[in-house]
C-alpha cells in the first residue's frame, strides 16, 4: 500500500471524519507505532499501529447498499434545515454511511450508499462515470428533432452533454411524456437542465439504472447491500 495522511488513514478507518482526525492529531491524541505524533502532514503505511486515545485502530468492514431513495430527502449526511436525509433510513446501522454523489430532493431512484472512500472516488471520478438511465415525465412533448440533438449533446451553461441515450416510452397525447434518458455524465441537476433547454419541465425524475444495477425487488425507500461480486464488477 502507497503510504496515506494520517489523518485519511484514521478517517478511512471509520472513527471519525477527516477534519476531527486533524483535530485529535493536533490534541496530541493519536500515536504510530507508539510514538505521538501531534502534527499534521506525517505519513502511514499499511502494518504502521495507529493509536487514538491509546486504542488501536482497527479497519471498519467496507459496506456498499443499494438504496431506493424516495424523493422528499435530501443527499447529505445532515441538513442545517433539519430536512430528512438519505442517511435516516441507516440510523441503526453503526458505520457511517454516506451517498455517493447526490439525487435531488425531489428525484427518486438508485443511489448507492457507503463507508467506502476509495469505492465513492472511483465511482464519481469523470473518468469512469458510469452509465445512469433516468425514466423522465415532462410537461410536453420531446419533439422528433429535439430527441436528436439531446443524442448528439447540447450546450447548456457549464459547457456541451455528451452523447445521450433518448427513449420514447409514452407519447401521451395530453401533451405529456415519459421517456428514458442514459447519460454518462454527473452534472448538478443535469437531466432537468436538458429538458429546460427546450423550456420543458420535468415533472417526475427517478434514476432506474446505474450502470448495470436496477431497482428490481426493491420499493421506494427500500435498500439491499451489493454482493461482492457486483463491487468488483463495478470498479
Ligand atoms: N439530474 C437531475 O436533474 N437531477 C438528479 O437528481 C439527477 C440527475
Amino acid at each position: 500500500m502507497e503510504k496515506v495522511r494520517l489523518q485519511k488513514a484514521i478517517a478511512d478507518s471509520g472513527v471519525t471524519s477527516r477534519r476531527k482526525a486533524e483535530q485529535l492529531i493536533t490534541e496530541g491524541r493519536v500515536s504510530v507505532n507508539g510514538d505521538v505524533v501531534a502534527e499534521l502532514g506525517s505519513k502511514v503505511a499499511a502494518g504502521d499501529r495507529i493509536e487514538v486515545d491509546g486504542v488501536p485502530l482497527t479497519a471498519e468492514e467496507k459496506v456498499h447498499i443499494l438504496y431506493y431513495k424516495p424523493t422528499g430527502e435530501i443527499s447529505a449526511v445532515a441538513d442545517d434545515r433539519s430536512r430528512s436525509t438519505v442517511t435516516d433510513a441507516f440510523k441503526q446501522m453503526d458505520v457511517r454511511l454516506y451517498p455517493v454523489g447526490r439525487l435531488d430532493y425531489d428525484t427518486s431512484g438508485i443511489l448507492l450508499m457507503t463507508n467506502d472512500g476509495e469505492f465513492t472516488q472511483y465511482m464519481t471520478h469523470p473518468k469512469f462515470e458510469m452509465s445512469k438511465t433516468y425514466r423522465v415525465k415532462i410537461n410536453g412533448i420531446l419533439k422528433r428533432d429535439q430527441q436528436k440533438e439531446m443524442r448528439k449533446g447540447i450546450m447548456l451553461e457549464d459547457g456541451r452533454t455528451a452523447p445521450a441515450g433518448v427513449k420514447i416510452i409514452r407519447d401521451k397525447k395530453d401533451r405529456q411524456m415519459i421517456l428514458e434518458l442514459t447519460i454518462h455524465e454527473g452534472r448538478n441537476r443535469q437531466v432537468r437542465r436538458m429538458f429546460e433547454h427546450f423550456g420543458l419541465e420535468v415533472l417526475k425524475l427517478t434514476r432506474i439504472r446505474y450502470d448495470f444495477l436496477t431497482l428490481d425487488g426493491l420499493a421506494e425507500g427500500e435498500y439491499r447491500f451489493l454482493k461482492p461480486h457486483e463491487v468488483k464488477k463495478l470498479i
